[in-house]
């Protein structure tokens, strides 16, 4: 027994070293990344009731040096535990403006663009600062901002002004992932937020598992109580469309409309 023992503490210990190397050449690799300029924003619409298209949210990419799109479960997790992410956030936003500018003809009324930003990033007064500097106000481009529940805040008086300072410049901010982090609803009272994103996994079960749509009927509940926006994503089915429909939410994001897609394949007609 005495060996098994040991060969199986063996097999532990390999597998502790490996993830800590596979972890440390992933933040090297996103190091160089940045310093390459190889993170690309795509777009998903986001679209009203009436199935026309009211704003997007800018979903990062990593874009290989061989061409290849690396997306983001392969690497956000670590990127935002580091200090890339902030580097990464700031060139999504450059790029972002960009595409916005170069195919300006392709739209003529303003769209909103949700930009994703962590809990740390909401807690930073410094990238806050950064952040607003490097966004320009310009004619049909509405940013606006995601932040997850799925992250802790540390220090909930300086997310709030951060969030006031950001709704200040006009940028709505939104809770993202709803339904799946620590914080309940409790932030909804305390930060003032403009709106709230149903995560998908509440979507997955209309149809499905009844108990759980009793979770997402609260939540609906909740924010429309609050008089804040309700964003459904990950809205895959007709099914779900109908019953976000009878329940007259404000957004619907999914595969049900479109994937992510680049700037340029962004269908503005309706
Ligand atoms: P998220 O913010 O919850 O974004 C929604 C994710 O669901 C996106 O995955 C999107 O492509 C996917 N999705 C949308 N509609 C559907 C659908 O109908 N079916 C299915 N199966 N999936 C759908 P993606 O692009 O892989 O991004 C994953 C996560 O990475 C995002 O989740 C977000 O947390 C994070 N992320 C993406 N871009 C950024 C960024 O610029 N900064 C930070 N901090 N995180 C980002
Ligand atoms: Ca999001
Ligand atoms: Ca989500
Ligand atoms: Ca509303």
């Amino acid at each position: 027994y005495w060996l098994v023992y040991f060969l199986l503490l063996c097999l532990i210990a390999a597998g502790i070293v490996y993830y800590y190397n596979t972890r440390h050449d992933l933040q090297k690799m996103l190091v160089v990344g940045c310093k390459k300029n190889e993170f690309i924003p795509y777009y998903q619409p986001i679209m009203s009731l009436d199935d026309k298209l009211q704003g997007v949210e800018v979903l990062v990419r990593w874009k290989l040096s061989d061409g290849s799109l690396l997306l983001p479960a392969y690497f956000i997790e670590v990127a935002e535990q580091m200090e890339v992410i902030n580097e990464i956030t700031i060139t999504l936003v450059k790029k972002v403006q960009a595409d916005f500018r170069r195919y300006s003809s392709n739209y003529n009324r303003k769209v909103f663009c949700a930009f994703n930003l962590t809990a740390q990033q909401i807690e930073n007064k410094s990238f806050i600062n950064l952040l607003i500097l490097t966004l320009k106000k310009e004619e049909n481009f509405v940013p606006s901002f995601e932040i997850t529940e799925r992250q802790h805040f540390n220090n909930l008086a300086l997310a709030k002004a951060n969030i006031r300072r950001l709704q200040e410049q006009g940028y709505q901010v939104k809770l993202d992932d709803a339904g799946t982090g620590y914080g309940g609803f409790s932030y909804f009272m305390d930060f003032n937020l403009d709106g709230v994103k149903i995560d998908k996994m509440f979507i997955d079960v209309i149809g499905v598992d009844d108990v759980k749509v009793e979770v997402l009927n609260s939540i609906i509940m909740m924010a429309k109580r609050l008089g804040i926006d309700i964003v459904a994503e990950g809205v895959e089915t007709q099914q779900q469309v109908d019953f976000l429909r009878k329940h007259n939410i404000d957004y619907i994001q999914g595969y049900y409309y479109s994937k992510p897609v680049p700037f340029k394949d962004l269908n503005f007609d309706n």
